[in-house]
């Protein structure tokens, strides 16, 4: 599986630097942004699967960023968990009535702060800790704890990088990712491999899946990259 990506919006550096060592180490990816503007820019282009999200920001507030996220149609979906400092405790109301999915009050436990991403996944992101994932309309079926992949009735074998792709375009299927991405999503940052790699394991992918004449799967999208056929 590919590991979720988490957003930290947060102005203090040391804040950010402590989380993401500490989320990385537990397995997530992360991306941060020291403001809201950079948020919403990130949010739209990387589409996170949760944010942490600090209230007192530079410029547009926690509070805004959350009340926009939660108000559009495509991203209304991805959970937010607001940080607060003590003092703005009792607004924290206003931020659940919003769509906040849940808080934590500033100095936070780390423990306690991991436990409740951990909760918001199970709870809210569904597709992240199914043990299923399947796409009615392609008769594409997997089985994330045992690894297996169905086309319709037949079982087909992929390689790890070809089951990493397709559970990586299920996440998000319509959705067109750029070679790049999918380079660092499935491959990861400190990877050795050039873009045209992608295009070998994509190729492969498509033969593997493409069982008696089946319709495709992956969409190339000229100049732009590659996506699961949404329709
Ligand atoms: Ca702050």
């Amino acid at each position: 599986m590919v590991e979720p990506l988490i957003l930290i919006v947060e102005d203090e550096k040391p804040v950010v630097d402590m989380l993401q060592y500490n989320l990385e180490t537990e397995g997530y990816r992360i991306l941060s942004a020291s403001d809201g503007e950079q948020a919403l820019l990130i949010v739209k282009e990387e589409s996170p699967s949760l944010l942490i999200l600090d209230w007192m920001l530079p410029g547009i507030s926690g509070l805004e960023i959350c009340r926009r996220l939660k108000r559009a149609k495509d991203t209304r979906n991805i959970p937010i968990l607001m940080l607060t400092a003590r003092g703005e405790e009792t607004d924290m109301v206003r931020a659940l009535n919003i769509g906040a999915d849940d808080y934590v009050v500033k100095p936070f436990s780390l423990t306690l702060l991991i436990a409740r991403i951990r909760a918001i996944f199970r709870r809210t992101n569904k597709e992240l800790s199914d043990e299923k994932l399947e796409l009615e309309h392609l008769k594409l079926y997997v089985d994330t704890l045992a690894h297996r992949v169905w086309r319709g009735p037949t079982e087909v074998h992929l390689g790890p990088i070809e089951y990493r792709l397709l559970c990586y375009f299920m996440a998000n299927p319509g959705r067109v990712y750029s070679r790049e991405q999918i380079l660092d999503s499935v491959w990861g940052r400190n990877r050795y491999v050039e873009p045209r790699t992608v295009d070998v394991h994509v190729r492969r992918l498509r033969r593997t899946l493409n069982v008696d004449g089946s319709p495709d799967i992956i969409r190339t999208v000229r100049s732009a990259g590659y996506s699961l056929n949404s329709s």
